[in-house]
C-alpha cells in the first residue's frame, strides 16, 4: 500500500466515526495528504520507522502549524511555532499527524469531560467515557481511525484510556522521552505516552521517539534499542511477578478484579511465579498526587495571562483586568480548582502541612515501589478498580473521579514505566479490562515481552 492510501483510509474512517466519538479537535488533511505524496514519491528511506504510518497526537502537544489548544479556551486557536520533540522524531521517522485529539482540558482529568470543546465517546459503548485525559487518542485507535496516538501520563492519562478502550497503552520511564513542547501540568510526572492495538506496534513507536534531547534536562542519556526486534522470542518462564494485595483487592468490581485475576493465572500458566505483595502506601497516593500535582499545575499555568497567548477577555480596563478577565473566563471549572488547591498548598502557611507532608508520601510510595522491585521482575494488577462508566455519572463529584487513579498515580510517583493491556471483558457490562504491569527503571523491554506473550 502507499502512503497516500493509509492516509486517505485513515480520514474515510475518521468522517465515518467521528460524529459520533468526537475523538478530535483538528484534523490535519491538507497537509497530511501532501506529506504522503512526498514519501510515496521520494520512497521510504533506511531509518523511516514509521514510513506513511497515519497517527495522531494529543492536543497538548505543540504541533507546528497546526492549532494547540489543550482543549481549553484560554488557548483556542493558538499556533504553535514550532514543533514538539515527539513530532520532530514522528515526522523525522516519516509518520504523518493526521489530527488532534481531544483531552480534559490541560491533562486535568480521568473522563475527557473536562474538555472545553466537546465530550468524546467511548467506541465499545457511546454512552460510556473513554476516559482520560488522553480519551481523544485512545478512542481514535480504538476504533481504527489511526493504528496509533500519542498522549500524555501525569497520573494515568495514558493507561486508563487504554484500559476503557481495550487496547496497549506505554507510559514509559520518566526521562525516556522528551517532555519539549508538551504543554507542562505537573512537570515531575508528565511524560508523553501512547497507544496502539498492538505490542509490537508500540514498541515500535517508542523506538522512533525515545532518547535524550538536549531542549529536556530531565530526559535520559539511555541507549534506545531496537525494543520489538526481540518480542517473537519473548517468555515469561521465571518471571517473578508481585502483585500488591491492593491491585487486585475486593475494592474492585467483581468483574473487572475476574479478568484481572484470570490474567495472572495466565501468567502462572506460562511459567511465571507470583508472589502476593502489601504496598501499604497506595492508599495515600490520590491525596498526595492531587496536592503535588495541582502545586506543580498553578505553577505552570501561571503563563497563561492573556497577553502571550491564545485567548484575552475583551473591554478589559487595565493590566490587572487584563489578568483576572481573561483567566476566569478562560480557564474551565477543574483547571480553576487545581489552580487554587495548588496556591493553598503551597502558601507559605500551609506549606508544611501540604506539600511537604506529600513529598514525604512521595518518597515512601517510591521506597515500597523499589523495594518490591528489588526481587521481582515486575509488579501487575488491575489498571482501574471499573469499566468505563457512563458520561455523566461522576463529572460533578470531582473527589469521586480522582480516586479512579488510585491505581495509576502511584506509578507516577516513582517515575516508573508501565502498560495497561487488554486483559478480557467485564462479564457484567461487556467493556473491555485491562491488566497493569509496572517494571523497573528503563526496563520497558520486559514489559514489553511480558505484555507481548499474552496477547
Ligand atoms: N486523572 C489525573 C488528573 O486529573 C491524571 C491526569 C493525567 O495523567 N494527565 O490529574
Amino acid at each position: 500500500v502507499s502512503a497516500t492510501d493509509l492516509v486517505k483510509r485513515a480520514f474515510d474512517r475518521i468522517e465515518e466515526t467521528d460524529d459520533k466519538l468526537q475523538a478530535f479537535l483538528a484534523l490535519n488533511k491538507e497537509a497530511a495528504l501532501k506529506r504522503a505524496a512526498e514519501i510515496d514519491k521520494a520512497g521510504v528511506a533506511d531509518d523511516q520507522l514509521l514510513a506513511g504510518i497515519p497517527l495522531a497526537v494529543k492536543d497538548n502537544i505543540l504541533t507546528k502549524g497546526l492549532t494547540t489548544t489543550a482543549a481549553s479556551k484560554i488557548l483556542e486557536n493558538f499556533n504553535p511555532v514550532y514543533d514538539a520533540t515527539v513530532v520532530e522524531k514522528i515526522k523525522q521517522a516519516g509518520a504523518i499527524n493526521v489530527g488532534k485529539t481531544n483531552l480534559d482540558e490541560f491533562a486535568m482529568g480521568s473522563s475527557t469531560e473536562n474538555s472545553a470543546f466537546k465530550t468524546t465517546h467511548n467506541p465499545w459503548n457511546l454512552t460510556r467515557v473513554p476516559g482520560g485525559s488522553s480519551g481523544g487518542s485512545a478512542a481514535a485507535v480504538a476504533a481504527g481511525d489511526v493504528l496509533g496516538a500519542f498522549g500524555t501520563d501525569t497520573g494515568g492519562s495514558i493507561r486508563m484510556p487504554a484500559s476503557f478502550n481495550g487496547i496497549v497503552g506505554m507510559k514509559p520511564t520518566y526521562g525516556r522521552v522528551s517532555r519539549w513542547g508538551v504543554i507542562a501540568f505537573g512537570s515531575s510526572f508528565d511524560q508523553v505516552g501512547w497507544l496502539t492495538k498492538s505490542v509490537k506496534d508500540n514498541a515500535i513507536l517508542m523506538q522512533a521517539i525515545s532518547g535524550l534531547d538536549k531542549h529536556d534536562m530531565t530526559s535520559a542519556n539511555k541507549e534506545v534499542p531496537n525494543w520489538a526486534a526481540s518480542l517473537d522470542n519473548a517468555s515469561v518462564k521465571g518471571l517473578r511477578i508481585a502483585v500488591p494485595e491492593e491491585y487486585v483487592s475486593d475494592k474492585l468490581d467483581p468483574d473487572v478484579r475476574e479478568v484481572v485475576e484470570a490474567a495472572l493465572k495466565h501468567y502462572e500458566s506460562l511459567g511465571a511465579t507470583i508472589d502476593t505483595v502489601k504496598m501499604p502506601h497506595t492508599k495515600y497516593g490520590v491525596p498526595a498526587y492531587y496536592i503535588l500535582a495541582s502545586s506543580e499545575a498553578s505553577s505552570n499555568l501561571q503563563r497563561y495571562d492573556g497577553i502571550r497567548y491564545g485567548f484575552r477577555a475583551k473591554d478589559v480596563k487595565n493590566l490587572d483586568d487584563v489578568y483576572v478577565r481573561s483567566r476566569t473566563e478562560g480557564f474551565g471549572e477543574e483547571v480553576k480548582r487545581r489552580i487554587m488547591l495548588g496556591t493553598f498548598s503551597l502558601s507559605a502557611g500551609f506549606y508544611d502541612a501540604y506539600f511537604n507532608k506529600a513529598a514525604k508520601v512521595r518518597r515512601l510510595m517510591a521506597n515500597d515501589f523499589f523495594n518490591v522491585l528489588k526481587d521481582h521482575d515486575v509488579i501487575m494488577g488491575a489498571t482501574g478498580a471499573t469499566t468505563a462508566f457512563e458520561i455523566g455519572s461522576e463529572v460533578d463529584d470531582p473527589t469521586k473521579m480522582y480516586f479512579n487513579d488510585t491505581l495509576t498515580v502511584p506509578v507516577n510517583m516513582a517515575g516508573l514505566p508501565a502498560m495497561s493491556i487488554p486483559a478480557g471483558f467485564s462479564k457484567k457490562d461487556g467493556m473491555p479490562v485491562g491488566l497493569q504491569i509496572i517494571g523497573k527503571q528503563f526496563d520497558e523491554q520486559t514489559l514489553y515481552n511480558t505484555a507481548y506473550v499474552f496477547e
